[in-house]
């Protein structure tokens, strides 16, 4: 089973690709995680990716595009993966289909930027195995650690409130056009991301018919 997960910042896509992934026995692929990873190591690429994501811009497609090659190429993708945040560009939604990569499912998860300003502002990551909690809707079980790494949760950068304002702009003007792209190929398939982390859960299962 191959699916992308679309969706503004915010709007829960990893949250959603780990719990199916889960249950499919396939990975979770974040462009996002690879890229903070790589900053967090000091390599080259994390270097370069540096101002565009701390500015709340798009790292460019050829960056983007090598990091997906890459990783789809390892041999835990054979059987199926869930994308996280790519493609984000119609350029890299064409990479995908030049690499001959048939995707089952497209889900666009819907929510208001209203509530995604208030999400991002709870929003708590654990810098080490990168999962994701929130102050209200889904904090850990101390509200301070992981529950997993048991290191303290910390704010990422890019959710502060200027940023989350041009990731938003970035996410109408780039990345939702997409949702007309894999629309008209059929695959294009809407969950409410508005409830809690269950009932949008519930919902994508649903669409996904999985
Ligand atoms: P995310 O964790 O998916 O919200 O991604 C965090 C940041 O990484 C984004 O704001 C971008 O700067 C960068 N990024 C992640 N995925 C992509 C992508 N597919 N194309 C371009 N930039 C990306």
């Amino acid at each position: 089973m191959k699916i992308i997960f679309l969706g503004a910042p915010g709007a829960g896509k990893g949250t959603q690709a780990e719990i199916i992934a889960g249950r499919l026995g396939i990975p979770t692929i974040s462009t996002g995680a690879i890229i903070r990873e790589a900053l967090k190591n000091g390599t080259e690429m994390g270097i370069k990716a540096k101002k565009f994501i701390e500015a709340g811009e798009l790292v460019p497609d050829d960056v983007v595009i090598g990091i997906i090659k890459e990783r789809l190429a390892k041999s835990d993708c054979q059987n199926g993966f869930i994308l996280d945040g790519f493609p984000r560009t119609v350029p890299q939604a064409e990479a995908l289909d030049s690499m001959g990569i048939e995707l089952d499912r497209v889900v666009s998860i819907e929510v208001p930027d209203e509530v995604i300003v208030e999400r991002m502002s709870g929003r708590r990551v654990c810098a080490k195995c990168g999962a994701t909690y929130h102050t209200v809707y889904n904090p850990s079980s101390d509200g301070v650690n992981c529950d997993k790494c048991k290191v303290e949760l910390t704010i990422r950068k890019d959710d502060a409130p200027e940023v989350v304002k041009s990731r938003l702009e970035v996410y109408h003007s780039t990345t939702e056009p997409l949702k007309e792209f894999y629309s008209k190929k059929g695959s294009l398939k809407l969950v409410d991301g508005v409830g809690s982390v269950d009932e949008i859960s519930y919902r994508t299962i649903k669409v996904l018919e999985v």
